[in-house]
């Protein structure tokens, strides 16, 4: 399966679908993500928080892929946001997947109460030039957080990994990216466990499309700019959530599902003003 990219704003390509990896440990991650990047994913999404980055890694030696074609995202936690646990983190992090560069480091969540996540960024901007991190970006940063990290530093983040499904579409976000030239990466594209597969227009247009609701929602991410990292262990829906680039939405479909959303759309209140993770 042919699978389109994104070019990110440090001239890289980036997977235009991901495979997320949270909840998954122990046998069932590295079951998990091996099946995933057999069946065709390339763009693997780990963070120290998860506590998988070595069965992450076992599962791309054992893959046989090169490494030059697979795409691995980590995260650096809260508690390593001061400059020098930064370096150490991310070194640790590469030492965990058995790998010698990410392609992709996210700063997990802003945490903005500590005040050090522009001392975060400037690390990972130092690991870029070391060579240990390819692409550097962030995760759940509001626009606020995204300029003041490019006003300290002039290097603006390839990619913002935010929470985005129907029930919260980021219509803002969406277009504070596309002005200072960030990729927006979906956490919890398909909602989760609540997902809104039963919502009337996801499920009208799975019907005229001949596709599953779950298909509609991911394809509803790529049609809106967005790069979705659904997570599945189930091998049949890894490859059916990748399965979504041989079919179109019309423009009317994505507004009604784009209408889903709600101010309240959060699926745990996780506003990174105020939702602090170490
Ligand atoms: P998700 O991908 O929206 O949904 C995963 C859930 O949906 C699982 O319970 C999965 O069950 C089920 N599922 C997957 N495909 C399905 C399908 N085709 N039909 C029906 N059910 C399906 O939610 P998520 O795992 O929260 O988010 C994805 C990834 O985003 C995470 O794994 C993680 O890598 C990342 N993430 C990042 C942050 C952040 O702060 N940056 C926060 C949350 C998540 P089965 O496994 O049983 O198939």
């Amino acid at each position: 399966m042919e699978i389109p990219h994104h070019v990110l704003n440090d001239g890289r390509e980036i997977p235009a679908i991901g495979f997320g990896t949270y909840p998954l440990t122990g046998q069932e991650c590295i079951d998990a993500v091996a099946s995933a990047i057999e069946v065709g994913y390339r763009l693997i999404d780990t963070a120290v928080n998860y506590g998988n980055e070595e069965e992450v890694g076992e599962a791309v030696r054992r893959s046989g892929v090169p490494r030059d074609e697979l795409f691995v995202t980590s995260k650096l936690p809260g508690r390593h946001h001061a400059y020098d646990d930064a370096i150490r983190s991310t070194k640790e992090s590469l030492q965990r997947l058995g790998l010698d560069h990410l392609d992709l480091h996210l700063i997990h969540w802003p945490n903005p109460s500590r005040g050090l996540y522009p001392e975060a960024w400037r690390a990972l901007v130092d690991l870029q030039r070391e060579g240990l991190v390819r692409s550097l970006g962030v995760s759940n940063f509001t626009g606020e957080h995204l300029r003041r990290v490019i006003d300290e530093t002039g290097v603006t983040p390839a990619v913002n990994q935010v929470e985005l499904h129907p029930w919260f579409p980021q219509q803002e976000m969406r277009k504070t990216h596309l002005e200072l030239g960030v990729v927006t990466e979906s956490w919890s594209p398909l909602g989760k466990r609540q997902a809104p597969f039963d919502e009337p227009p996801v499920a009208a247009a799975a019907r005229t499309h001949g596709v599953t609701p779950g298909q509609v929602v991911l394809r509803w991410q790529v049609q809106v700019g967005a790069l979705p990292i659904p997570k599945s262990a189930t091998p049949a829906r890894q490859r059916e959530n990748l399965d979504v680039f041989g079919f179109e939405l019309t423009e009317d479909e994505v507004s009604a599902i784009t209408g889903l959303g709600r101010p309240d759309g959060r699926l745990f209140g996780g506003d990174p003003d105020t939702h602090e993770e170490m």
